[in-house]
């Protein structure tokens, strides 16, 4: 039998935190192989509001002064809340520095550093051994090729291998059909930078300038349209017609540009009825089909399991959403991802470092022993960082979606008080220098 390829570090997944992680891991001198199940990069979603914190990191990574130039800086959060006659409307500024990016751009810019080669993608993995020989894993791929990985990072998102090797359990959800897109203004719109917040009957919906003539929506449903399920699963659709077939995991299969302009002209529809302002039901019809994307439920691991769960298992361990998925509930599952990719680029620098300076007669395992330890001290540094996260955006999520008796809704909003939501306490936070 043909000899299992074998790498030194493998990384799961090519999105936003996969990617920083083979970026921070190259700009410190390390190689790594990306495996990337999509046959080209993915960006869905259209946009993705980038925080203070998300932005010292993509300046560690060298990537963010070319992208401040493709989106302006989000000055105000402006709530509206539109109850049938009457609406009420507050401005708040915004102190640090937000940025809503289109995603493409993000993934794009993380990419292009990254030496050709370094990325392989159409290469799904569907199953993680332990290797016998090493404290890594054997890699199983959808087509039944198996590679050796010494070090193995999975960071492909909430419905991840990696993790399931690792011993977490599934994430869990939260039915909520949620139609996001781009519009683009050729002659210019005339919208301040903004970040809209607007709820109106069970709708809310949320509208980010980008540029003078790109505007990123959100629009949150109160069910899902009927009838569009592709293969009658139920579950969220991801709009990428790139993708392999979805067979492994019970993972959401894609939605053609079909059924998304039909989710649109349902949203119009029960957006008419609810007498949302024209200036808003104009740019969701006016939004490109190509941008449109759907998804009819939230991920989440709960903040318990993010505090106690086991991430790491030898020299394998998680990164991003795969480690903490935690909802769009306060914008920052993005953010959390490019700083796991700092820090455990750090530790694991440091760690080849040590091994390097132990001299070439030192034993294989001696290696393997510092570089576990590396990820031991990633994960203990990261833990406290996203479990907070991870408990805002649950506790908002609650709030938001579930309806809690009045006594739990004080609770809420004293955490949330204690953990300084409405001062975006979470975007001052810095992981460090590379
Ligand atoms: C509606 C919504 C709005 C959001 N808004 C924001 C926001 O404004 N700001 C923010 O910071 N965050 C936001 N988030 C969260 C953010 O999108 C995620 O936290 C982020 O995309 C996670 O990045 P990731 O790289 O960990 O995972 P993903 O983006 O899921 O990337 C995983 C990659 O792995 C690949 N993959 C999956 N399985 C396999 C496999 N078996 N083999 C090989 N490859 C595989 C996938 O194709 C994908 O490319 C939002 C989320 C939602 C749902």
């Amino acid at each position: 039998m043909a000899e299992a390829e074998a790498h030194s570090i493998v990384i799961v997944g090519g999105g936003i935190c996969g990617l920083a992680t083979a970026l921070a891991l190259h700009r410190k001198g390390i190689a790594s192989l990306v495996l990337e199940k999509s046959r080209s990069l993915r960006a869905d979603g259209a946009g993705i509001g980038v925080h203070a914190n998300g932005w010292r990191v993509l300046e560690q990574l060298g990537v963010a002064s070319e992208l401040r130039e493709t989106a302006h800086l989000i000055t105000v959060y402006h709530d509206v809340w539109q109850q049938g006659d009457r609406t009420s409307r507050e401005k708040v500024p915004v102190r640090t520095e937000l940025r809503c990016l289109n995603r493409k751009d993000l993934i794009e810019a993380l990419a292009k550093d990254i030496p050709a080669g370094m990325i392989r993608f159409g290469c799904r993995i569907a199953a993680i051994d332990a290797d016998p020989s090493s404290h890594g894993a054997v890699l199983t791929m959808a087509d039944g090729t198996t590679m050796k990985a010494k070090v193995l990072i999975g960071c492909e998102g909430t419905y991840s291998v990696v993790a399931k090797y690792l011993g977490l359990s599934p994430v869990r959800t939260i039915p909520r059909a949620v139609l996001r897109g781009f519009t683009w203004f050729p002659h210019g719109h005339s919208f301040e930078n903004e970040f809209l917040r607007l709820r109106v009957g069970d709708f809310f919906i949320g509208r980010l300038t980008i540029t003078d003539n790109l505007v990123h929506f959100f629009i949150t449903m109160p069910k899902p349209p009927t009838g569009i399920h592709p293969h009658g699963q139920p579950g969220p659709f991801l709009r990428n017609n790139e993708c392999l077939p979805d067979d492994v995991m019970n993972e959401p299969a894609d939605v053609s540009t079909k059924d998304l302009k039909k989710v649109r002209d349902v949203a119009l529809k029960e957006m008419q009825d609810v007498e949302c302002p024209a200036e808003i039901i104009d740019i969701v019809r006016d939004s490109d089909p190509e941008s449109l994307n759907f998804v009819t439920e939230f991920w989440y691991r709960p903040p318990w399991e993010v505090i106690f769960g086991s991430f790491q298992k030898g020299t394998v361990t998680v990164a991003g959403d795969a480690m903490h998925a935690m909802g769009p509930f306060i914008g920052q599952g993005g953010s959390a991802g490019l700083e796991d990719a700092v820090v455990l680029a750090r530790s694991l620098a440091r760690a080849v470092d040590d091994a390097d300076g132990a001299g070439k007669d030192a034993p294989a395992s001696a290696r393997e022993t510092m570089i576990g330890k590396a990820i031991g001290e990633y994960i203990r540094e990261r833990r406290p960082r996203v479990a907070l996260l991870s408990l805002e955006s649950f506790i908002m999520g609650a709030l938001l979606v579930r309806s809690p008796s009045p006594v739990t809704k004080l609770a809420c909003v004293a955490v949330l008080i204690l953990l300084g939501s409405k001062s975006l306490r979470h975007a001052y936070y810095d992981c460090g220098r590379l």
